[in-house]
């Protein structure tokens, strides 16, 4: 493995300044289940890795504050898919979080993580997406609140800026009933990347939300506010038009080697239809 320095900060303000100063050679260490495979591959290969584990302001929590569900940086995917608030407001986010690689993975991996990795194939960012949550990042010039939906560039890429480190995921509390469901193909049982993965919202005023991932460089949110979409009555031709307007973005590559283009294709049309069913079929029982 390439050499490192190891640096442990116990305050935000230290692990800010030392982002600052060391810039692109640094990368933050939180689960670890994305970045010491990288280490070991030799795919990452920076100067210091900086854990943020001892920090006060990360330790793992899920609060409620100001209408908003605030879920901190350090808070494992197991915690997320276990918190009463976050299966009864967010339900498709806890469904993501649950099926997050093995259960070994879920104790260490974090919510945080998974969003700053931006792997195109990360379960939770489609309901995050759906959710309109945002990406709380403290840096050298204050507090940013950052729309998920700003947040990705492309597979190991993000809006965070130089010094800047995430410190929690917000997610605002509805208000209006929603029915929503995560949904992903993978391409055998047990843990594995997806080819899809996909959440699909349909809320009280017949507004359709749907993000998708694996199938591009970045997870889409696509909404549809025409109300065909989320009414049970309209016709599969009548929908057609409209689902195919929303996988227009959908640019799967073709050197992956987990599914070809064609399959992931065809596979978020039948996730969509079927997840799109499932959302209509919540939002009607409440
Ligand atoms: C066997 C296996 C199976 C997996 N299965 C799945 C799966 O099914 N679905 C899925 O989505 N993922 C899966 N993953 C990927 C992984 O578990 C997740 O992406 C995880 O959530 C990453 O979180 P972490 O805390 O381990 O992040 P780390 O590995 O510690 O960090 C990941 C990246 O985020 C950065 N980072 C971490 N915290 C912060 C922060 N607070 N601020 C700014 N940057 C930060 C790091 O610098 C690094 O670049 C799997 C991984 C493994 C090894």
């Amino acid at each position: 493995m390439h050499t490192f320095a190891y640096a442990r900060p116990a305050t935000l303000a230290e692990a800010v300044a030392l982002l600052e100063a060391h810039g692109p050679a640094a990368r933050l260490l939180a689960g670890g289940t994305d970045l010491v495979i990288r280490l070991r591959d030799g795919t990452a290969r920076p100067a210091v890795v900086i854990d943020v584990k001892q920090i006060a302001e990360l330790r793992p929590a899920i609060h409620e504050d100001g209408g908003r569900l605030v879920i901190s940086a350090g808070t494992v995917m197991t915690d997320v898919a276990s918190d009463e608030r976050v299966r009864r407001s967010f339900p498709a986010l806890a469904e993501a979080a649950a099926v997050v690689g093995s259960v070994q993975i879920r104790n260490r991996a974090t919510l945080a993580g998974n969003v700053c990795n931006a792997s195109p194939a990360a379960d939770t960012a489609p309901s995050l997406l759906v959710y309109d949550a945002a990406v709380v990042a403290e840096g050298p010039d204050g507090t940013r609140r950052i729309p998920v939906d700003d947040f990705f560039v492309r597979s190991g890429v993000t809006t965070l800026a130089r010094g800047e480190i995430v410190t929690a995921i917000e997610l605002p509390l509805p208000a209006r009933k929603m029915g929503a469901v995560h949904m992903r193909r993978t391409r055998r049982r047990g843990h594995d990347l997806a080819s899809v993965t996909l959440c699909c919202g349909v809320d009280e005023v017949e507004v359709t939300r749907l993000a998708y991932g694996s199938v591009g460089p970045r997870p889409v949110l696509m909404i549809d506010e025409s109300g065909v979409l989320a009414d049970p009555a309209a016709t599969d031709e009548a929908k057609a038009p409209i689902f195919e307007r929303m996988f227009a973005d959908a640019s799967p590559s073709p050197r992956s080697m987990r599914a070809s283009p064609e399959y992931r294709l065809a596979m978020l049309r039948v996730l969509g239809a079927r997840a799109l069913r499932t959302a209509i079929d919540r939002l009607a029982q409440g």
